[in-house]
């Protein structure tokens, strides 16, 4: 149902009670998910668009840039936080090439003194499994085997917990969607790009290496939202109500996730200020523990992170022929 791509459902869902009709050439936006974390108009969240103009990411099996695709996600995504009441959302487009773009990315969330860095990607496969046939009279490139979202954490990051937390809220807000994220990251055919899925139920691998990701010191958590070498899942993906669908999905999780940290005890935030430099600290950051109802469902998995210490040997080169590189660790 949350698939239909009809313009007619499409307007239907727009109309629905409650809806929200929060597209640009909406007569009357009204968000149809409000913020129930009390902290939404502080929570800071980074949206950061994926790879950007001067080195857009793989290619889909039509041959569009994975960061037109990137952007749009990102772009929805932004907008429906803002509408949810997280006014401090920042949407972050970076055009500088890695890896100077990645540590830009990693200065800016720090600058900006962020609760939560969030990667936008859309997925590929390594050059070696792509087949050829021609799209629009050219010649592309696809396979269609690997359908599915992923969700990446860095063991290495600042506040592992705290990414692990958020990356498992989002997770199981795209199962209730229906969606599934795709398993084959844990094949031995993926070779030196096989990761560890952590949490089998949310659909969240461990990438210690992504620069984004471990440099980062608070949360943080990197989203393929699905695949574009797959002919099928790139015109879904280009669709206004699966980037409608995901949005969703990803404020839901982030005000659950803002929600945990406000009743939680200040420990993970004091450990993030311990790392940070004085003039890093503001008033705000110290957070302590609010009255508020106690939510046990959804707590960080500390079992599955302390068990997942083995170091990642992996080094990935930077080089690409169909465009895949975009899950080195040059993010
Ligand atoms: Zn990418």
């Amino acid at each position: 149902m949350w698939r239909c791509g009809t313009l007619a459902a499409t307007l239907l869902i727009l109309a629905a009670p409650g809806a929200r009709a929060g597209d640009a050439d909406a007569a009357a936006p009204a968000p149809k998910y409000a913020a129930t974390c009390t902290q939404a108009a502080t929570f800071r969240t980074i949206v950061d668009v994926g790879h950007g103009t001067q080195a857009p990411g793989a290619l889909s099996a039509r041959g569009v840039d994975e960061y037109v695709f990137n952007l749009r996600l990102a772009r929805e995504i932004d907008k429906e936080l803002r509408a949810a009441g997280f006014d401090k959302t920042v949407l972050m487009i970076t055009p500088d090439k890695p890896t100077r773009g990645l540590f830009k990315r990693v200065a800016r969330a720090t600058a900006l003194k962020a609760d939560l860095f969030f990667a936008v990607h859309h997925d590929s496969v390594p050059d070696k499994m792509v087949e050829n046939w021609q799209f629009d009279g050219k010649a592309e490139h696809y396979n269609d085997r690997f359908p599915g979202h992923s969700l990446f954490i860095s063991n290495s990051n600042g506040d592992r917990v705290g990414s692990l937390a958020f990356a498992r809220l989002l997770g199981l807000a795209l199962k209730t969607r229906g969606l599934k994220y795709t398993p084959h990251y844990t094949e031995k055919f993926m070779g030196n790009r096989r990761r560890e899925l952590v949490d089998p139920e949310a659909g969240v691998y461990r990438y210690d290496q992504l620069i984004v990701l471990k440099e980062t010191r608070m949360p943080a958590a990197l989203m393929e939202a699905g695949s574009i070498i797959n002919r099928n899942e790139e015109l879904l993906l280009a669709t206004p109500e699966h980037e409608a669908l995901m949005a969703s999905a990803v404020v839901e999780a982030v005000d659950e996730f803002c929600a945990e940290r406000n009743k939680s005890t200040p420990a993970p935030v004091v450990a993030k200020l311990g790392n940070a430099k004085p003039a890093d600290a503001k008033p705000g950051d110290t957070k302590p523990a609010v009255a508020k109802k106690p939510d046990e469902k959804k707590k960080p998995d500390e079992k599955k992170l302390a068990a997942a210490k083995k170091p990642d040997k992996k080094s990935d080169e930077a080089k690409r022929k169909t465009g895949w590189f975009h899950l080195g660790i040059f993010q």
